[in-house]
């Protein structure tokens, strides 16, 4: 009878249903603990563009990628917590695809919870989306991304968030199924910058980063417009292809 009305009481405080096992989350997100607990993390990473690597008794906190190590990108750092993989490309594709904008809080949530912020930033800049693709879609997800990280995460509340800031100049061709070359060609001269950021600390904010072409063209447009420090924020990171 207790037990019942516990979990009565439960149910009534948190109603959300995983969405990923669709029993009841008890949590004020969508996500059971369970299911948080089986998504695998990227911790053995590179340390400059979070590109996960394979584990070896190497100290993990200076590793570096071929990639890095030969061209290293403009931004100083990415933040990736997550791998992006079957689970995680699940609750994304819900988020961005199916519209399903209560899982904002979530993926904020699942963010903050793996990554304890020690220098804080002076700007969070969401990467653009084009125009049209905004129009298509009704929403930028990193645009809802830095607002809800912004909600959440008291090291952020006096940071600005520049939506205006960096206009995707034309339609780019979509991403996915083209090599690396191809994406950064794609990209060259995408992203226009409207004022000087003199210095500033910024971290480029986006949902899922894959071979990372996106957020180098608008950190080398930031730079050149006088930033000072550029990172990378984002909640996922794919593994190297092939691996
Ligand atoms: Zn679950
Ligand atoms: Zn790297």
């Amino acid at each position: 009878m207790v037990n019942k009305i516990g979990s009565q009481l439960l149910d009534a405080l948190f109603p959300h249903h995983c969405a990923l096992c669709g029993l009841r989350s008890h949590r004020e997100v969508p996500l059971c603990r369970p299911c948080e607990l089986e998504m695998p993390v990227n911790r053995c990473c590179c340390v400059r563009c979070a590109l996960p690597l394979l584990p070896t008794d190497e100290a993990t906190a200076q590793r570096l990628c071929g990639q890095c190590l030969q061209a290293p990108p403009v931004f100083q750092r990415v933040i990736a917590p997550w791998l992006y993989e079957e689970y995680f490309a699940h609750l994304i594709h819900r988020w961005k695809f199916q519209r399903e904008q209560y899982m904002t809080p979530l993926l904020a949530t699942l963010w903050q919870d793996q990554v304890q912020l020690q220098e804080p930033v002076d700007m969070l800049v969401p990467v653009p989306l084009h125009w049209r693709r905004r129009w298509q879609r009704g929403f930028n997800q990193s645009e809802l991304l830095c607002r809800q990280l912004q909600a959440s995460c008291p090291e952020l509340s006096t940071c600005k968030i520049a939506h205006r800031l960096v206009t995707r100049r034309r339609s780019t061709a979509a991403q996915s199924g083209i090599s690396a070359r191809q994406r950064a060609s794609n990209l060259k001269g995408a992203f226009t910058v409207s004022k000087p950021c003199d210095n500033l600390r910024i971290a480029i904010v986006d949902d899922v980063l894959t071979t990372g072409a996106t957020a180098n063209a608008l950190a080398s447009a930031l730079s050149a417009a006088g930033a000072g420090h550029i990172e990378v924020w984002c909640l996922a990171r794919t593994p190297a292809p092939g691996s």
